[in-house]
């Protein structure tokens, strides 16, 4: 069996470091070799430096780890980054220089017209982008791959299988986002137990343009968004984790409910195909009880990795209207920056 690929997380520290350090655990092609993140815990041990908040222990071989500062010169092929958005910009670019694979949740460079927004079911084509990107920046061997926004991928994977099967207009979509998904310690609990807050920062022009680009075609060089016109509203309500949505879809043509949920019960895609290891086994999970989708039941189902969809009905205003679920921490983020390394590695672009 040949070796393990050796993988940095960057911002190893925080919500979405915490979940890559817990699902990179016996990971087949990939272990941890460096932890990074602020010089706030950089000298510490990992043990010490985090607050650690998920329910499987702390792994006992990163323990010990030293957390070092998110500077290039770790031993590793890939630098996973859960980085604070406001400094990860010009630290993944640094990474990039020196040739790692940055593999990021961050914003910063979602929307960078050269660089992927990779979600493998829907776009796995848009690595063509990697080599266009390293011409143009001058990145010898490493590159900057990105996944989405959370909200914005749970929403794309329940969008793809009836857009690809009917073509989509229109999407309104309202969203009750978990509280992990602001980090840790994010939203105080004054203002969110017992509430709702009807507003969380950039997050729905977020939705709105990465939708676009991550449903859009990959053509001569460049991605060309999605046509459809979008509206989102987002709200963040008092649950761990989990971000559930109600959507309602305007298609090209008309089609019947049965076909609706066909599209969304048989949808399969390249990483089922490839059987990467974090693929899960269906992307799209249709649930027929009528209260279904609920975070607390749900959200684990096909272990964080998929979309869940309910209550599929006729929508009045637009054609279809339906609930989604995504777990935002695992394929909201360190789950899809994972599986789009894994996506990588099987086309070749971590040798
Ligand atoms: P978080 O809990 O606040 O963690 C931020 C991490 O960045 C910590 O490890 C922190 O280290 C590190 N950091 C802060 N300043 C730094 C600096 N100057 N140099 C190096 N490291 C620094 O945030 P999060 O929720 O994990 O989110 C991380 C990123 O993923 C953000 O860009 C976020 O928008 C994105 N994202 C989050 C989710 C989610 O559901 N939470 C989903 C998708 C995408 P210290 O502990 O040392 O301060």
């Amino acid at each position: 069996m040949s070796a393990k690929i050796k993988v940095a997380i960057l911002g190893a520290t925080g919500a979405v470091g915490q979940r890559f350090v817990q699902l990179l655990e016996n990971h087949p092609w990939f272990e941890i070799s460096a932890l990074a993140a602020s010089e706030r815990s950089a000298g510490k041990a990992y043990t010490e430096a985090v607050n650690w908040k998920l329910d499987t222990p702390l792994p006992e071989r990163v323990r010990k780890l030293p957390v070092l500062e998110a500077k290039p010169g770790f031993e590793a092929a890939i630098a996973f980054s859960g980085l604070d958005s406001k400094v990860a910009g010009p630290i993944e670019e640094e990474f990039a220089q020196a040739g790692y694979a940055v593999i990021s949740n961050s914003k910063n460079h979602r929307m960078d017209e050269d660089v992927p927004l990779l979600l493998p079911e829907i776009n796995a084509d848009h690595i063509g982008l990697i080599e266009i990107q390293k011409n143009k920046r001058g990145y010898k061997k490493g590159f900057i791959v990105t996944n989405s926004n959370c909200s914005a991928m749970a929403l794309c994977l329940g969008l793809a299988p009836i857009d690809q099967a009917f073509g989509i207009e229109k999407v309104m979509v309202t969203t009750l986002q978990a509280i992990s998904g602001a980090g840790y310690p994010g939203v105080p609990a004054l203002d969110i137990v017992g509430n709702v807050i009807p507003y969380i920062g950039e997050e729905e022009e977020k939705m709105e343009r990465e939708t676009q680009k991550i449903l859009g075609k990959f053509k001569n060089g460049k991605i060309e968004n999605h046509p459809m016109i979008l509206s989102a509203t987002t709200t963040r309500v008092p649950v761990i984790d989990g971000h559930t949505e109600s959507v309602n879809v305007k298609l090209q043509k008309r089609v019947s409910l049965d076909e609706v949920k066909s599209a969304f019960r048989n949808y399969f895609s390249v990483p089922q195909k490839l059987k990467l290891p974090s693929a899960p086994e269906h992307p799209v999970v249709l649930k027929e009880e009528i209260d279904r989708p609920q975070p607390r039941l749900d959200v684990n189902i096909q272990k964080g990795m998929a979309t869940i969809v309910g209550r599929v009905r006729p929508c009045p205003i637009f054609d279809w209207k339906f609930v989604i679920l995504g777990h935002n921490t695992i394929r909201g983020a360190a789950g899809a920056a994972i599986l789009n390394a894994e996506l990588l590695k099987s086309q070749g672009f971590l040798s």
